[in-house]
């Protein structure tokens, strides 16, 4: 198969971590007979110190004429880099927000898994953790509350600021239905997260998600409200598979079980549109503090590679054998710095990426 990906390495750990994802898929494409193109763009502040602005047409068309975009990550340190003394609208930040929008990514794909290996990282008591979890949070990311209509306005001299939730049918199906495709690859249960007590545009959520639930009936569905939510992936987080939730209440999750996992360095994520292009980075930011100092965890850029050959280019076996490199390299002991443990042999950026290249 031919691969044509775009590559963003980005700002401070970015081009490290990338350049360790497209190790392994090389070693990926070679062991299962693909052909794999890249080309590379700026953006972020890559892109300011070349372009003068975070991300130029030419790069959207670029990303745009690919199957699938692997991201590093973009930003500098937001207090002294000079990045952040220019107007919001140039800042490396805004050329994330304008490729989102460009691509029309609207389902926020992040996975939260607690490997055995890195079980003592997981804040949560030993007889909950001990159970492990492998979730995946489906979040909407171009509806809701963060993109309502929104004003402050004074009435009789006080001071009343509104945001306005709204979805309409169209916007939750086509998630749901990333939803239930997803789960069918993994298995086989949604649960959707509102907030239907309560809220109209829960119960419309709710009856859209029933509806596209009828054409998978191979899939398990139930629903929960955001409030339990939030509790059970303390309590009982073993029992998701795929969390399938709304732009404000999805922010909110996923960064709680992300959490729940402990490793910062090993979450992965997607961002998908209606086709199936994608675009794919590690959930942490640019980690200015140890740029250029190959010592960064590129597992969660490499986890979101293999994300990219599951999703947008349906080949499963290969992102099995990569995610199966992660657990065996664990397995093993080896450790980037901030995933160390006594008795684990710590190994630097591109080790780790030489270390899982030799086991696909
Ligand atoms: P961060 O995620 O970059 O770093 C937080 C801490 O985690 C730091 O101590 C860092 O060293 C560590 N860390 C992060 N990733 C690591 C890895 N792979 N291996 C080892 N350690 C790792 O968050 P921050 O410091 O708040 O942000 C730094 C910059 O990144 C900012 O400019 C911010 O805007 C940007 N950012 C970008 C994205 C993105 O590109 N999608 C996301 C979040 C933050």
């Amino acid at each position: 198969m031919e691969l044509k990906i775009t590559c963003i390495p980005g700002d401070g750990i970015g081009p490290e971590i990338v350049a360790e994802a497209k190790k392994v898929l090389n070693k990926t494409a070679e062991k299962f007979g693909h052909n794999i193109t890249y080309t590379d763009i700026l953006m972020g502040g890559a892109s300011i110190d070349v372009h003068g602005v975070p991300l130029t047409d030419e790069a959207i068309a670029t990303a745009k004429s690919a199957d699938a975009v692997l991201m590093g990550s973009i930003g500098g340190d937001t207090t002294t880099s000079p990045w952040y003394k220019l107007e919001p609208s140039l800042r490396p930040e805004a050329g994330l927000l304008k490729i989102r929008k460009e691509l029309n990514l609207f389902a926020n794909l992040r996975p939260a898994i607690l490997y055995d290996e890195l079980a003592d990282a997981c804040p949560l008591k030993e007889e909950i953790s001990k159970a492990g979890f492998d979730m995946m949070i489906m979040r909407e990311l171009t509806g809701g509350l963060y993109f309502g209509e929104r004003k402050t306005v004074t009435e009789d001299g006080v001071r009343k600021a509104i945001d306005t939730l709204a979805y309409n049918e169209e916007e939750i199906r086509r998630i749901a239905i990333k939803g239930f495709d997803i789960a069918r690859k993994r298995n086989k249960k949604v649960t959707s997260v509102d907030k239907a007590n309560v809220l109209d545009s829960s119960r419309l959520w709710r009856a859209v998600v029933e509806e596209v639930a009828k054409d998978y009936p191979d899939v398990t569905l139930e629903h929960m409200l955001v409030d339990n939510c939030a509790m059970q992936l303390v309590k009982n987080p073993a029992q998701f598979d795929v969390i399938l939730t709304e732009n404000m209440f999805g922010d909110i999750l996923s960064d709680e079980a992300s959490m729940v996992t402990g490793s910062i360095g090993m979450l992965a994520s997607a961002s998908l549109n209606d086709s199936k292009f994608g675009l794919y980075e590690p959930s942490h930011g640019s980690a200015p503090d140890i740029a250029g100092k190959n010592i960064a965890n590129p597992i969660a850029t490499i986890l979101s590679a293999a994300m990219m050959l599951r999703y947008t280019f349906d080949l499963d076996k290969e992102a099995d054998a990569v995610e199966a490199a992660v657990k065996q390299v664990l397995k093993e002991g080896y450790r980037t710095i901030d995933i160390m443990s006594e008795g684990c042999k710590q190994v630097s950026c591109s080790e780790m990426g030489d270390l899982l290249a030799e086991r696909i």
